[in-house]
């Protein structure tokens, strides 16, 4: 019997040549011997840093750019990225406490619903901005600012009456606990100027993991209009807008990479094109996963290989408590495969098919799924790619009580 194997997605181009994997210039096995042990997720900084050099030369000169950290809050990445950027976007206090330690707080900004009282007033003491989710959350903040004796650094986040297209998660143009609906964004903004607190502007996010560059482009564009109709019935210019992200990066077979230069070429003629209601407003775009997603690399060594019912299976030393986003758990709707291969032999003909499984009790636990390699034996080390970002911290780590994942952070 043979088995057909499934389509994975394509290597980054970084790490595709032949031969043994080398990240940022030396052999894999010297990153695992960096991070004490597989299963390690490896981040390459070179890589990290040409992509944001890439978008910045491709984005306007007045467009900032934000890291979003819930992408990958590893303090020591952090460390690397913060500089690199002129913003993160954190999501909860526990973020915006390693955000202080990388980055001036009038470059923080802390979105996400279900802000606690003693989190909106850890925001307010640093002087980071609130992207409100609601009104009832601007009327706690603004009470605690009054209690504190500080000025809230005050942006709503909206509710957009769109939401970008080819998106893998969409956050607008429905009922949603993210932000406030379009309608009743005027009267809250006049109510946080008039409440003496400092006025930030608008964040609007439609949506993640889009490969589709028009559609990227058409949200941008329509997010600036939506910008500019509710600066003119507010009354009141926002200093910034934070545009949101949403760019995708190729996971599966068949993906192809988003046009950043065309993105930023639009984005140019769109801001010529805006309203004067925004002439003196900043902008800004949030990225995660675009900017460190293909920086990653999660290795993980063969424990055993085994044969059932004619496949073959190689059980590797970690899997979905490390990196659940690869196995189909995380967003997905139908299984599919992340790029792997036989860490040491990259490009090496293809000898069998084969299946990718972690060692926890569960059938979800499954790294690639009948993909053709090169033969692997125990002590080989698998990698899955395009693992920077969704990776670790968006994984549940004790479900079995194995050790924790190591990190590093290479070149
Ligand atoms: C998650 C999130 C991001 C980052 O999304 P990516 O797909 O990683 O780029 C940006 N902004 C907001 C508001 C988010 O919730």
């Amino acid at each position: 019997m043979t088995i057909t194997a499934k389509p994975m997605g394509p290597i980054p181009p970084e790490f595709a040549g032949g031969g043994a994997l080398t990240i940022a210039g030396q052999g894999f096995e010297h990153w695992i011997e960096a991070a004490g042990s597989t299963p390690a997720y490896v981040h390459d900084m070179t890589v990290v840093s040409a992509r944001i050099a890439r978008l910045r030369a491709a984005l306007p000169a007045q467009v900032d750019i934000h890291y979003a950290m819930k992408a990958n809050p590893l303090p020591a990445l952090l460390a690397r990225i913060a500089p690199l950027v002129n913003g993160l976007d954190v999501a909860s206090a526990g973020e915006l406490a390693k955000a202080l330690a990388a980055k001036d707080p009038r470059h923080i900004s802390f979105a996400g619903p279900g802000k606690r009282d003693i989190e909106l007033e850890a925001a307010i003491r640093a002087r980071a901005t609130l992207n409100l989710e609601s009104e009832g959350e601007a009327t706690r903040a603004i009470a605690i600012g009054d209690r504190l004796g500080e000025r809230p650094r005050l942006a709503v986040r909206v509710n957009p009456d769109f939401e970008l297209k080819g998106s893998g998660m969409k956050m607008g143009g429905r009922p949603s606990p993210f932000g406030v609906d379009v309608e009743r964004v005027p009267a809250l903004v006049a109510r946080i100027v008039s409440s003496g607190a400092e006025w930030r502007g608008f964040h609007l996010f439609a949506g993640s993991q889009s490969l589709d560059t028009m559609a990227i482009i058409e949200t941008q564009a329509a997010t600036i209009d939506l910008a500019a109709r509710l600066a003119q019935d507010a009354g009141v210019e926002p200093p910034l807008v934070n545009l949101g992200g949403g760019f995708g990066i190729p996971y599966f077979a068949g993906d192809e990479p988003v046009d950043v230069e065309a993105i930023g070429a639009s984005l140019g003629e769109a801001l010529v094109r805006r309203s004067g209601v925004l002439s003196g407003s900043g902008f800004a775009v949030e990225l995660g996963r675009w900017l460190i997603g293909e920086a990653g690399i999660y290795l993980a060594r063969v424990v055993d290989r085994k044969e059932s019912g004619g496949e073959v299976f190689l059980v590797v030393d970690g899997g979905l408590n490390h990196h659940l986003a690869a196995t189909g758990n995380f967003g997905t709707v139908v299984r599919r495969n992340y790029p792997v291969a036989v860490a040491g032999r990259i490009g090496a003909a293809v000898e069998e098919v084969v299946s990718v499984v972690g060692p926890l009790c569960t059938p979800l636990d499954r790294l690639a799924d009948r993909v053709a390699l090169p033969r692997a034996e125990v002590g080989d080390v698998i990698a899955v790619f395009a693992s920077g970002a969704y990776g670790a911290s968006a994984s549940p780590a004790a479900f079995l009580g194995h050790p924790p994942v190591m990190e590093v952070v290479a070149g």
